[in-house]
């Protein structure tokens, strides 16, 4: 008898973070992603729960895309005995090398920090510098739109997802079940300036859809671009500075496209552009190099350009003097990371600007509940940055760009392959459940939220099966 495939959601169900989806044909068990749980303490706990399985039986990995919520987790699986290969596209590798070595060195320092002061750390590092650089040697790059061996019996096949440069939606066909799995991975949006929108799924048993935005539908991106506009006229025309914490990964990319742009119109004056943060440019040497070399997912428009510096301002922090003399010049724009102010480069730049009510931090993207970003979009007089807290007087300004695709295109993606259930994840509880709505209500298909650990039999039209609880 032969036993029926399953998978397992291990993360990223009733959150935005954490993804990780457990596939087991009854013989090979195979994890979509393995991505950090971020937020608050009772998700981030999860990180130090034990995995439900043992890491030396998972066959393989398949990694969507490189940002830290879906890869972050793979050195911990390394460590505890995960030796299987790692796919992914090459530039979700090459992404998610700079963000697993950046997060061993954050651990490594802040044990480090802890041993200095004497006090015992709350919780051990997860994994170090060394452990992450072993996860990168486990990695292997598959191109995308081919068939290629996951693990005995199960074939993958990756599709650009639009969302990051490198990202994609993964298709497993699991042979002996003749049954196939499809997971979204995080969709982009059909507007982004420098990647093509993603690729349509396939016909599937199970789709995993991802649902950040599943009830909500984007702003018309140039009421959010005006803002942006007006905000850095106004702050320069002051004497002041602007300050954009920018997340890493893209938005820095994004960012400075819209910059430029507007100053080659002359919808704002030229103006000095710093981009300070070790990942963010070193993520930013890769879209250039992706861009130069016109890889399929990069817009025909943007293969050859450099979007980045069209207006010829824009400068690299390079070095620690560098960055003390930038914090005594006015009338420049500094983009620097973390995008919701949890640490990195930004954090510096704003304890030396956040007085000064000439200035301006424009907040670029979602700010997670409980970040120093998000006391700033809640209009705060006083923010904690750096263990001090210190009084607000720059103006905040939030421009929404978002890397997700909003609602109807969600839909528009799903409605363009056939799918026996649908599972909303990646998303709170109110956009994961409207977005099944919709997915029942427009679609006329099966559509479910899964829980945290749920477990469900993948099949033609079969929903949930089993459901484990208990296991923290
Ligand atoms: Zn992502």
């Amino acid at each position: 008898m032969t036993t029926a495939p399953t998978l397992q959601f291990l993360g990223a169900a009733g959150t935005v973070t954490g993804s990780r989806y457990l596939v087991d044909t009854g013989g090979v068990k195979v994890l979509v992603d393995a991505g950090m749980f971020q937020g608050d303490r009772a998700l981030r706990e999860r990180n130090f729960a034990p995995f439900p399985v043992p890491a030396s039986e998972i066959a393989a990995i398949v990694l969507t895309h490189g940002h830290f919520d879906h890869a972050g987790y793979i050195p911990k699986l390394v460590k505890d005995g995960f030796r299987g290969p790692v796919f992914g596209t090459e530039w979700t590798g090459r992404i998610a090398e700079l963000v697993l070595m950046d997060s061993g060195k954050i651990q490594e320092l802040e044990a480090k920090r802890a041993a200095r002061s004497g006090r015992k750390p709350l919780r051990p590092a997860l994994y170090n510098t060394v452990d992450a650089a072993r996860a990168v040697l486990q990695f292997r790059q598959v191109p995308g739109g081919t068939d290629f061996p996951v693990a005995p019996g199960i074939t993958g096949h990756l599709r650009p997802a639009g969302h990051i440069l490198g990202s994609a939606s993964v298709e497993l066909k699991l042979e002996e079940s003749g049954r196939t799995v499809v997971f979204s991975g995080d969709l982009g949006r059909n507007n982004h300036p420098i990647l093509l929108p993603p690729v349509a799924p396939p016909d599937c048993d199970a789709m995993v859809v991802e649902s950040t935005y599943g009830d909500r539908e984007h702003q018309d991106e140039t009421q959010a671009l005006q803002r942006l506009a007006s905000a850095v006229r106004n702050t320069i025309a002051r004497g002041g500075t602007v300050v954009i914490p920018s997340f890493a990964v893209d938005r820095t990319e994004v960012v400075l496209r819209q910059l430029g742009d507007l100053m080659v119109n002359g919808a704002i004056p030229k103006t000095p552009i710093y981009v300070d943060g070790k990942m963010a440019v070193g993520v930013l040497h890769l879209y250039r190099q992706a861009m130069a070399k016109g890889l399929p997912e990069i817009r025909p428009f943007a293969v050859g350009q450099d979007f980045f510096n069209q207006a010829g301002q824009l400068h690299i922090v390079k070095s620690p003097e560098q960055r003390e003399q930038l914090r005594r010049t006015n009338g420049v724009i500094i983009v620097a990371s973390s995008g919701m102010v949890s640490g990195g480069a930004v954090v510096g730049h704003l304890v030396s600007r956040i007085a000064d009510p000439r200035n301006t931090v424009v907040l670029s993207g979602y700010q997670g509940a409980g970040t120093s970003g998000r006391k700033l979009a809640e209009g705060s007089h006083k923010v904690w940055l750096d263990g001090r807290q210190l009084d607000v007087g720059a103006q905040i300004v939030s421009v929404g760009f978002s890397a997700h695709a909003d609602s109807p295109e969600l839909l528009k993606w799903l409605g363009s392959g056939k799918a026996g259930v649908t599972y909303a994840v990646h998303g709170e509880p109110r956009q994961s459940e409207a977005l099944a709505r919709k997915v029942r209500t427009s679609l006329k298909r099966r559509s479910v939220v899964p829980a945290y650990q749920q477990k469900v039999e993948i099949g033609r039209g079969h929903g949930p099966v089993q459901v484990q609880t208990g296991l923290s």
